[in-house]
Protein backbone atom coordinates (compact mmCIF):
# COMPACT_ATOMS: atom_id res chain seq x y z
CA UNK A 1 0.00 0.00 0.00
CA UNK A 2 1.12 3.25 -1.33
CA UNK A 3 0.14 5.20 1.55
CA UNK A 4 -0.20 3.23 4.78
CA UNK A 5 0.08 5.85 8.44
CA UNK A 6 -0.73 8.16 6.13
CA UNK A 7 -3.52 11.43 7.14
CA UNK A 8 -4.80 13.00 3.85
CA UNK A 9 -7.00 15.96 3.16
CA UNK A 10 -9.33 15.63 -0.08
CA UNK A 11 -10.93 19.52 -0.64
CA UNK A 12 -14.19 18.99 -3.15
CA UNK A 13 -14.57 15.28 -2.34
CA UNK A 14 -18.27 14.49 -1.68
CA UNK A 15 -19.82 14.89 -5.03
CA UNK A 16 -20.37 10.99 -6.34
CA UNK A 17 -18.86 11.03 -9.31
CA UNK A 18 -16.42 12.83 -9.33
CA UNK A 19 -12.24 13.37 -8.96
CA UNK A 20 -11.97 13.97 -5.29
CA UNK A 21 -14.30 11.29 -4.40
CA UNK A 22 -12.55 8.60 -6.39
CA UNK A 23 -9.47 9.76 -5.06
CA UNK A 24 -10.45 9.26 -1.25
CA UNK A 25 -11.48 5.78 -2.47
CA UNK A 26 -7.85 5.34 -4.02
CA UNK A 27 -5.95 6.67 -0.82
CA UNK A 28 -8.12 4.37 1.67
CA UNK A 29 -7.24 1.85 -0.44
CA UNK A 30 -3.73 2.58 -0.06
CA UNK A 31 -3.75 2.75 3.49
CA UNK A 32 -4.84 6.73 4.43
CA UNK A 33 -6.83 7.88 6.52
CA UNK A 34 -8.97 10.60 4.81
CA UNK A 35 -10.74 14.32 5.56
CA UNK A 36 -13.33 14.78 3.18
CA UNK A 37 -13.74 18.93 3.08
CA UNK A 38 -16.11 20.01 0.80
CA UNK A 39 -18.95 22.61 1.00
CA UNK A 40 -21.86 20.84 1.05
CA UNK A 41 -21.37 19.67 4.71
CA UNK A 42 -23.64 16.90 4.95
CA UNK A 43 -22.59 14.96 1.68
CA UNK A 44 -18.98 14.95 2.63
CA UNK A 45 -20.18 13.60 6.26
CA UNK A 46 -22.05 11.06 4.25
CA UNK A 47 -18.78 10.07 1.57
CA UNK A 48 -16.68 9.89 5.12
CA UNK A 49 -18.91 7.16 6.37
CA UNK A 50 -19.14 5.70 3.37
CA UNK A 51 -15.50 5.17 3.34
CA UNK A 52 -15.43 3.08 6.98
CA UNK A 53 -14.55 4.07 9.84
CA UNK A 54 -11.63 6.77 11.18
CA UNK A 55 -12.34 8.82 8.08
CA UNK A 56 -14.30 12.30 8.24
CA UNK A 57 -16.55 15.01 7.07
CA UNK A 58 -15.73 18.54 7.03
CA UNK A 59 -17.48 21.61 5.89
CA UNK A 60 -14.92 23.83 4.14
CA UNK A 61 -15.73 26.71 1.67
CA UNK A 62 -12.37 26.99 -0.14
CA UNK A 63 -12.69 30.28 -1.37
CA UNK A 64 -13.06 31.82 2.70
CA UNK A 65 -9.94 32.09 4.52
CA UNK A 66 -11.48 31.45 8.04
CA UNK A 67 -13.97 28.87 6.79
CA UNK A 68 -10.40 26.97 5.42
CA UNK A 69 -8.59 27.47 8.43
CA UNK A 70 -11.62 26.32 10.71
CA UNK A 71 -11.75 22.68 8.67
CA UNK A 72 -7.60 22.10 9.12
CA UNK A 73 -8.15 22.86 13.01
CA UNK A 74 -11.12 20.23 12.77
CA UNK A 75 -8.31 17.65 10.81
CA UNK A 76 -6.02 17.86 13.22
CA UNK A 77 -8.03 18.22 16.17
CA UNK A 78 -8.77 14.32 15.21
CA UNK A 79 -5.67 13.25 12.97
CA UNK A 80 -3.25 14.33 14.86
CA UNK A 81 -1.10 15.15 11.54
CA UNK A 82 -1.61 15.82 8.07
CA UNK A 83 0.96 14.41 5.68
CA UNK A 84 -0.72 15.19 2.19
CA UNK A 85 -3.54 17.99 0.80
CA UNK A 86 -5.27 17.57 -2.53
CA UNK A 87 -7.01 20.89 -3.49
CA UNK A 88 -9.12 19.58 -5.62
CA UNK A 89 -12.30 21.65 -5.31
CA UNK A 90 -13.43 23.73 -7.89
CA UNK A 91 -16.17 24.99 -10.71
CA UNK A 92 -16.69 25.65 -14.04
CA UNK A 93 -19.05 27.59 -16.35
CA UNK A 94 -19.20 27.47 -20.07
CA UNK A 95 -19.76 30.76 -21.50
CA UNK A 96 -18.00 32.62 -24.07
CA UNK A 97 -15.35 35.85 -23.02
CA UNK A 98 -17.74 38.47 -23.49
CA UNK A 99 -20.30 36.97 -21.62
CA UNK A 100 -17.88 36.29 -18.65
CA UNK A 101 -20.15 38.94 -15.66
CA UNK A 102 -17.59 40.26 -13.06
CA UNK A 103 -19.51 38.22 -10.46
CA UNK A 104 -19.03 35.19 -12.61
CA UNK A 105 -15.12 36.07 -13.10
CA UNK A 106 -15.13 36.34 -9.32
CA UNK A 107 -16.47 33.35 -7.83
CA UNK A 108 -14.61 31.04 -10.90
CA UNK A 109 -11.09 33.06 -9.56
CA UNK A 110 -12.38 32.35 -5.94
CA UNK A 111 -13.07 28.74 -5.90
CA UNK A 112 -10.47 27.21 -8.51
CA UNK A 113 -7.43 29.76 -7.69
CA UNK A 114 -8.28 31.56 -4.55
CA UNK A 115 -8.98 27.77 -2.81
CA UNK A 116 -5.57 26.57 -3.38
CA UNK A 117 -3.97 29.42 -1.72
CA UNK A 118 -6.33 29.65 1.57
CA UNK A 119 -6.43 26.15 2.06
CA UNK A 120 -2.83 25.36 1.58
CA UNK A 121 -2.09 28.51 3.80
CA UNK A 122 -4.35 26.62 6.48
CA UNK A 123 -1.44 23.60 6.22
CA UNK A 124 1.70 24.62 5.68
CA UNK A 125 2.57 25.91 9.14
CA UNK A 126 1.37 22.33 10.35
CA UNK A 127 3.80 20.73 7.39
CA UNK A 128 6.59 22.82 8.04
CA UNK A 129 6.71 21.82 11.44
CA UNK A 130 7.07 18.11 10.66
CA UNK A 131 9.33 19.36 7.43
CA UNK A 132 7.24 16.83 5.60
CA UNK A 133 4.02 16.88 3.10
CA UNK A 134 2.83 16.57 -0.20
CA UNK A 135 0.43 19.08 -1.74
CA UNK A 136 -1.29 18.37 -5.20
CA UNK A 137 -3.19 21.08 -7.03
CA UNK A 138 -5.86 20.62 -9.62
CA UNK A 139 -5.54 22.67 -12.93
CA UNK A 140 -6.75 21.61 -16.10
CA UNK A 141 -5.95 21.12 -19.63
CA UNK A 142 -7.77 24.14 -20.08
CA UNK A 143 -4.64 26.14 -19.01
CA UNK A 144 -2.52 25.12 -20.87
CA UNK A 145 -4.58 25.12 -24.53
CA UNK A 146 -6.53 28.17 -23.79
CA UNK A 147 -9.96 26.49 -23.19
CA UNK A 148 -12.22 25.24 -26.19
CA UNK A 149 -13.51 22.51 -23.94
CA UNK A 150 -15.90 23.08 -21.59
CA UNK A 151 -15.13 25.91 -19.31
CA UNK A 152 -14.94 29.45 -20.17
CA UNK A 153 -12.35 31.64 -20.52
CA UNK A 154 -12.31 32.64 -16.80
CA UNK A 155 -11.63 29.15 -15.95
CA UNK A 156 -8.93 28.83 -18.17
CA UNK A 157 -6.93 32.05 -16.62
CA UNK A 158 -7.92 30.22 -13.01
CA UNK A 159 -6.90 27.08 -13.70
CA UNK A 160 -3.27 28.48 -15.46
CA UNK A 161 -3.19 30.48 -12.03
CA UNK A 162 -2.97 27.18 -10.11
CA UNK A 163 -0.22 26.40 -12.21
CA UNK A 164 1.63 29.66 -11.81
CA UNK A 165 0.65 29.64 -7.81
CA UNK A 166 1.72 26.04 -7.57
CA UNK A 167 5.27 26.04 -8.96
CA UNK A 168 6.18 29.34 -6.60
CA UNK A 169 5.01 27.53 -3.76
CA UNK A 170 7.01 24.30 -4.64
CA UNK A 171 10.26 26.39 -5.07
CA UNK A 172 9.56 28.37 -1.52
CA UNK A 173 8.27 25.26 0.43
CA UNK A 174 10.63 22.61 -1.05
CA UNK A 175 13.49 24.05 2.04
CA UNK A 176 10.77 22.49 4.33
CA UNK A 177 10.45 19.03 2.42
CA UNK A 178 6.87 20.05 1.09
CA UNK A 179 6.40 18.61 -2.35
CA UNK A 180 3.96 21.18 -4.23
CA UNK A 181 2.63 19.55 -7.80
CA UNK A 182 -0.40 19.68 -10.05
CA UNK A 183 -2.58 17.78 -12.62
CA UNK A 184 -4.03 18.75 -15.99
CA UNK A 185 -6.90 16.32 -16.81
CA UNK A 186 -8.50 16.62 -20.30
CA UNK A 187 -11.93 16.07 -20.12
CA UNK A 188 -13.07 13.51 -16.97
CA UNK A 189 -16.59 12.31 -16.88
CA UNK A 190 -17.88 13.41 -14.28
CA UNK A 191 -20.89 15.83 -13.19
CA UNK A 192 -19.35 19.35 -13.42
CA UNK A 193 -20.28 19.55 -16.64
CA UNK A 194 -23.56 20.03 -14.85
CA UNK A 195 -25.48 18.00 -17.83
CA UNK A 196 -24.65 21.17 -20.36
CA UNK A 197 -22.05 18.43 -22.22
CA UNK A 198 -24.15 18.11 -25.24
CA UNK A 199 -23.55 14.64 -27.56
CA UNK A 200 -22.43 16.33 -30.22
CA UNK A 201 -19.72 18.22 -28.27
CA UNK A 202 -18.64 14.94 -26.87
CA UNK A 203 -18.22 13.55 -30.21
CA UNK A 204 -16.11 16.41 -31.37
CA UNK A 205 -13.80 16.45 -28.30
CA UNK A 206 -13.41 12.54 -28.44
CA UNK A 207 -12.10 12.54 -32.25
CA UNK A 208 -9.05 14.39 -30.74
CA UNK A 209 -8.28 12.10 -27.80
CA UNK A 210 -5.79 9.41 -29.52
CA UNK A 211 -6.46 6.80 -26.34
CA UNK A 212 -10.25 7.36 -27.91
CA UNK A 213 -12.43 7.95 -24.48
CA UNK A 214 -12.92 10.81 -21.91
CA UNK A 215 -11.17 10.28 -18.47
CA UNK A 216 -12.81 8.14 -15.81
CA UNK A 217 -12.63 10.14 -12.13
CA UNK A 218 -10.26 6.94 -11.49
CA UNK A 219 -7.67 7.82 -13.90
CA UNK A 220 -6.73 11.08 -12.11
CA UNK A 221 -7.26 9.29 -8.70
CA UNK A 222 -4.12 7.20 -9.61
CA UNK A 223 -2.09 10.32 -10.38
CA UNK A 224 -3.13 11.98 -7.27
CA UNK A 225 -1.83 8.86 -5.30
CA UNK A 226 1.43 9.25 -6.93
CA UNK A 227 2.08 12.30 -5.88
CA UNK A 228 0.91 11.82 -2.52
CA UNK A 229 2.88 9.15 -1.99
CA UNK A 230 7.15 8.48 -1.76
CA UNK A 231 6.95 7.12 -5.00
CA UNK A 232 6.96 10.77 -5.98
CA UNK A 233 10.13 11.92 -3.45
CA UNK A 234 11.97 13.70 -5.92
CA UNK A 235 8.76 15.22 -8.14
CA UNK A 236 8.29 19.08 -6.92
CA UNK A 237 6.71 21.92 -9.48
CA UNK A 238 5.66 19.41 -11.88
CA UNK A 239 2.77 19.26 -14.31
CA UNK A 240 1.64 15.88 -14.59
CA UNK A 241 -1.29 15.64 -17.91
CA UNK A 242 -3.97 13.20 -17.76
CA UNK A 243 -5.61 13.48 -20.78
CA UNK A 244 -5.60 10.80 -22.98
CA UNK A 245 -3.49 12.37 -25.87
CA UNK A 246 -5.64 15.38 -25.96
CA UNK A 247 -2.51 17.74 -25.79
CA UNK A 248 0.43 16.27 -26.76
CA UNK A 249 3.29 19.15 -26.18
P1 LIG B 1 -17.49 17.77 -9.22
O1 LIG B 1 -18.47 18.87 -9.46
O2 LIG B 1 -17.96 16.36 -9.23
O3 LIG B 1 -16.71 18.01 -7.86
C1 LIG B 1 -16.41 19.28 -7.37
C2 LIG B 1 -16.59 19.25 -5.86
O4 LIG B 1 -16.15 20.51 -5.34
C3 LIG B 1 -18.03 19.06 -5.41
O5 LIG B 1 -18.11 18.07 -4.40
C4 LIG B 1 -18.43 20.44 -4.88
O6 LIG B 1 -19.42 20.39 -3.86
C5 LIG B 1 -17.10 20.93 -4.36
N1 LIG B 1 -17.04 22.40 -4.24
C6 LIG B 1 -17.53 23.34 -5.09
N2 LIG B 1 -17.30 24.56 -4.61
C7 LIG B 1 -16.63 24.40 -3.43
C8 LIG B 1 -16.12 25.30 -2.47
N3 LIG B 1 -16.27 26.63 -2.59
N4 LIG B 1 -15.47 24.79 -1.38
C9 LIG B 1 -15.35 23.45 -1.23
N5 LIG B 1 -15.82 22.55 -2.10
C10 LIG B 1 -16.45 23.03 -3.19
O7 LIG B 1 -16.37 17.99 -10.32
P2 LIG B 1 -15.03 17.21 -10.73
O8 LIG B 1 -15.07 17.07 -12.19
O9 LIG B 1 -14.78 16.04 -9.87
O10 LIG B 1 -13.97 18.38 -10.42
C11 LIG B 1 -12.93 18.27 -9.48
C12 LIG B 1 -11.82 19.22 -9.89
O11 LIG B 1 -11.29 18.79 -11.15
C13 LIG B 1 -12.26 20.67 -10.12
O12 LIG B 1 -11.26 21.55 -9.63
C14 LIG B 1 -12.34 20.79 -11.63
O13 LIG B 1 -12.19 22.11 -12.07
C15 LIG B 1 -11.18 19.90 -12.02
N6 LIG B 1 -11.19 19.39 -13.40
C16 LIG B 1 -12.24 18.65 -13.86
C17 LIG B 1 -12.21 18.18 -15.15
C18 LIG B 1 -13.35 17.37 -15.71
O14 LIG B 1 -13.40 17.20 -16.94
N7 LIG B 1 -14.26 16.85 -14.91
C19 LIG B 1 -11.11 18.45 -15.97
C20 LIG B 1 -10.05 19.20 -15.47
C21 LIG B 1 -10.10 19.67 -14.17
Amino acid sequence: MLLRDKTAVISGAASKRGIGRATAQRFVAEGARVAILDIDAAAAREAAAELGAGHIGVSCNVADKASCQAAIDEVLAAFGQIDILINNAGITQPVKFMEISPADWDRIQAVNLDGVLFLSQAVVPHMRSRKAGSIACMSSVSAQRGGGIFGGPHYSAAKAGVLGLAKAMARELGPDGIRVNCVTPGLIATDITGGKLTDELKAKILEGIPLGRLGAAEDVAGIYAFLASDLSAYVTGAVIDVNGGMLIH
